[in-house]
C-alpha cells in the first residue's frame, strides 16, 4: 500500500503557484506592474479547530508568497452585521477571501456564503462557481474536491473509465467531487456512484466493494472498513474526527484498510493539506481574473 502524501503534493503545488505569480509579475502583464495576490480570512469567535485550520492556511499563503490578513469578529456578531462586512470585502482590494466555517449557531452560513462575490470566492462555494464547475467551465472550485483531483493527478492514478464510489453528499465535499470526477476532463471521465445516509447499507457495501476508487466523507471514525473495499482499491479519506483521546482520525479504519488498499490518504496529512492547496490555486485563479490574465 502506498500512502498519498498530501503534505508533499501541496508543497509542490504551492511552490509552483509562487513561481507562476513571480513570472507574471516579472513580465509586467499588459505593461502594468502587478501586485502580489492578497486574501482575507474572516474568523468569527474562537473555535479551536478553526484556529488550527487558519494557521495552516496562513502558512500556505506564506509559502506561495500571498499576502494575507485575518479579520476577526466576536462570537456575538449578528448575521446582518456579518453580511455587511462581507459586502465591504467584496469591494475591497483583496483578490479573494473566505469566511471560516463553522459559524456560531445563531448565524446561518448560507446567506453569508451567497453574499460573497463569486469573483472573490476562493473557497469555491458560491452557487455561480458551483454551477460553472458542474458545467466544466473555468471557475473557482470547491477547494477540497479540487485538492483531491490534484492529488490523484500527481500520483498518476487513472480516473478515466474507473468506477468511483463517493460516500457522503455534502455541498462542499461529496457532491462536488462526484460531479468533477464525472466531468469529461483528463482527471475525470469516471463512472460515479454517490451515496449518502439514505443509501441502503447493503447497496453501499455492494458498490464500494466493486469500486476502483472509494472517497469517504461522512465524518464518522472507522466508517469504512477493509471488508467494504476490494484488494488494491484507491481510498481517499476526507474525514477529520477528533477522538476523546485528542487523536485526529479519518473516516477509515486505518489499520485494516491500509492492509488491503493499493493507495490510501493518511489523516492528518492527506486531504487536509490538499484542501489548502485548492484554496491557494483558487486564489491564483481569482488574481488572474482580476488582472485580466488569460492562459
Ligand atoms: P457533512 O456536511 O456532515 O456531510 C456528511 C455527508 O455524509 C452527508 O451527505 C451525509 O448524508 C453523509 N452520511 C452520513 N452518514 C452516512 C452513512 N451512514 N452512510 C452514507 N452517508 C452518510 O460533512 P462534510 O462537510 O462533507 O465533511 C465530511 C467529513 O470530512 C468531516 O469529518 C469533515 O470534518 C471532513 N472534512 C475534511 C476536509 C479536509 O480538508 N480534509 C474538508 C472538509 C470536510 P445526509 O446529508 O443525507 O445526512
Amino acid at each position: 500500500m502506498k500512502l498519498l502524501d498530501g503534505k508533499v503534493v501541496s508543497g509542490v503545488l504551492l511552490e509552483r503557484v509562487k513561481q507562476d505569480i513571480d513570472a507574471y509579475i516579472n513580465q509586467k502583464h499588459l505593461g502594468y506592474d502587478l501586485s502580489r495576490p492578497s486574501i482575507a480570512i474572516v474568523m468569527v469567535g474562537h473555535n479551536a479547530a478553526s484556529e488550527s485550520y487558519v494557521r495552516g492556511k496562513v502558512k500556505a499563503c506564506d509559502k506561495a508568497d500571498i499576502n494575507h490578513k485575518i479579520i476577526r469578529f466576536e462570537e456575538d456578531i449578528s448575521t446582518f452585521e456579518l453580511i455587511s462586512e462581507v459586502k465591504k470585502l467584496n469591494k475591497s482590494h483583496f483578490d479573494g477571501f473566505i469566511v471560516q466555517l463553522p459559524l456560531p449557531a445563531h448565524i446561518e452560513s448560507k446567506p453569508i456564503i451567497n453574499e460573497i462575490s463569486a469573483y472573490k470566492d476562493i473557497d469555491g462555494f458560491h452557487p455561480l462557481n458551483f454551477g460553472k464547475m458542474a458545467l466544466g467551465h473555468k471557475s473557482m472550485r470547491p477547494a477540497t474536491a479540487y485538492g483531491i483531483l490534484k492529488l490523484l493527478q500527481y500520483y498518476d492514478i487513472p480516473t478515466n473509465s474507473q468506477h468511483v464510489v463517493v460516500i457522503g453528499r455534502s455541498n462542499i465535499v461529496g457532491k462536488p467531487i462526484s460531479i468533477m470526477l464525472g466531468n469529461d476532463f483528463e482527471v475525470g471521465r469516471s463512472t460515479v456512484t454517490s451515496c449518502d445516509v439514505h443509501t441502503p447499507r447493503e447497496l453501499l457495501i455492494e458498490e464500494s466493494k466493486k469500486a476502483d476508487i472509494v472517497i469517504v466523507a461522512v465524518g464518522q471514525p472507522g466508517f469504512l472498513s477493509a471488508d467494504m473495499i476490494k484488494e488494491g482499491a484507491v481510498v481517499i479519506d476526507v474525514g477529520i474526527n477528533r477522538l476523546e483521546s485528542g487523536k485526529l482520525v479519518g473516516d477509515c479504519d486505518f489499520d485494516s484498510v491500509s492492509k488491503k488498499a493499493g493507495y490510501l490518504t493518511p489523516v492528518p496529512g492527506g486531504v487536509g493539506p490538499m484542501t489548502i492547496a485548492g484554496l491557494i490555486l483558487n486564489t491564483f485563479e481569482a488574481w488572474k481574473m482580476k488582472n485580466l490574465i488569460e492562459e
